[in-house]
């Protein structure tokens, strides 16, 4: 469980429409140019709106800068988490601060045109469905690493999880409070929220949008979080790697029954049986073989640790909603 979302709201704020959560993490490059150009979308929307940012723990100079769009902002609301509990936590813990009647996430590095919110709203409102998803037309500004990757991560999930997931729908989505409060109910952590809406069912529709290059600074994406949110995803959505490993087991035992059936048989012929090139390679081949199952199952048996502490998956450290200190601190 994800810590409780507190209740207090500024009194004159009102309640808003829309809700923006934008996840940040060392914007301060970016931050300005996203302010810029998202306020005046949001102004001419033609509906209350809030701004909640949750600074997933920067260490540059994000912070003070958020401090300065708070003051000259009123729609801007900012949480800031303790530690950096990483993009899907960041976006979970905006979902559950959010007020609006509909909620959009979206990148703060200007990848997904905050235009296109608007865009967003006119379907949700006209169509009478649940979730707009935003679906990338052209990924020719991502680089070939990243297409080849996410490429191959969504059609993983397709087949492992049976997900009816599109490879061009990312984070940058509009969904309906009832589907916020669905996603906050959930109990588990680490959840991909791009794979975890689709199976909630929701009604949904699409709008098209052109993937910009990033506006400023470096991707906060680095491989090894790339990694660990496959992982997340293939654990949190699939047995089928610990089928792998009962799989494994079985050809480990046919490749033994073939080696002892050769074994005796050159042995009978009167060949020889002794070389130590041979064992090397099948004990190696094995013992990775046997790690590889282990580790499998080690991601398994940490989920399940993980869920059963319920621990939060995030800690706040301020507040812009609350003005004394949280938690003992005060950031
Ligand atoms: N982000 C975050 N916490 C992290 C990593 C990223 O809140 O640990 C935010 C980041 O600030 C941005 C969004 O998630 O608003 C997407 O990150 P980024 O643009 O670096 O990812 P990429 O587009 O390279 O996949
Ligand atoms: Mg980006």
């Amino acid at each position: 469980m994800t810590a409780p979302a507190p209740s207090s709201r500024p009194p004159t704020a009102g309640h808003p429409v829309v809700s923006v959560v934008v996840p940040m993490y060392n914007e301060e490059a970016v931050l300005p140019l996203f302010v810029e150009r998202l306020r005046p979308v949001l102004d001419d929307l033609g509906a209350g709106y809030e701004v909640v940012v949750v600074d997933d723990g920067s260490t540059d100079t994000t912070p003070v800068v958020l401090q300065r769009v708070l003051r000259e902002w009123p729609n801007v609301r900012v949480v800031r988490l303790r530690a950096n509990a990483g993009h899907q936590a960041a976006i979970s813990a905006g979902l559950q601060r959010a007020l609006g009647d509909w909620v959009v996430t979206i990148d703060a590095d200007l990848q997904d045109p905050p235009e296109t919110i608007a865009r967003m709203y006119a379907a949700a409102t006209a169509e009478h469905v649940d979730v707009v998803y935003g679906v990338r037309t052209d990924r020719t500004t991502d680089s070939a690493f990243k297409r080849h990757t996410a490429g191959a991560f969504y059609r993983m999930m397709r087949r492992l999880a049976k997900l009816d997931i599109s490879q061009d729908a990312g984070d940058f989505r509009m969904m309906s409070r009832s589907t916020v409060d669905a996603i906050n109910a959930l109990p588990e952590h680490n959840r991909v929220l791009r794979l975890v809406v689709p199976t909630l069912g929701f009604p949904s529709t699409t709008v098209d949008y052109k993937r910009d290059p990033r506006a400023a600074g470096e991707s906060k994406y680095p491989l090894r979080k790339m990694i660990s949110l496959t992982l997340d995803s293939v654990t949190g959505f699939s047995q089928a790697p610990l089928r792998f490993a009962t799989w494994f087991s079985l050809l480990g035992f046919v490749v033994a029954a073939l080696v002892l059936v050769y074994v005796v048989w050159s042995k009978l012929a009167g060949g020889t049986t002794s070389g130590w090139a041979s064992t090397v390679v099948i004990l190696a081949v094995f013992s990775a073989l046997q790690l590889l199952c282990l580790g499998i199952l080690g991601e398994y048996v940490g989920r399940t640790y993980a869920a059963l502490q319920q621990r939060p998956s995030y800690y706040i450290a301020y507040d812009s909603d609350h003005t004394g200190p949280l938690h003992g601190e005060t950031d």
